[in-house]
């Protein structure tokens, strides 16, 4: 049974393409946890300026 060469192409592409997407997420997940703070009032990790969960 032969393999369509195209088809192993693509999926070749595929493969290259999503590698290259979850390595540069992991990399973004990484950057953002290096500046992560923890809110000393809840534990909370805070995203923004403030704590979400005390609002303001
Ligand atoms: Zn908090």
């Amino acid at each position: 049974m032969a393999v369509d060469p195209q088809l192993m192409s693509v999926v070749g592409v595929a493969a290259v393409g999503w590698t290259m997407v979850t390595a540069g997420r992991t990399k973004r997940m990484l950057e953002l946890k290096k500046r992560a703070r923890r809110c000393p009032a809840c534990g909370r990790i805070i995203e923004g300026r403030t704590c979400d969960r005390h609002g303001n």
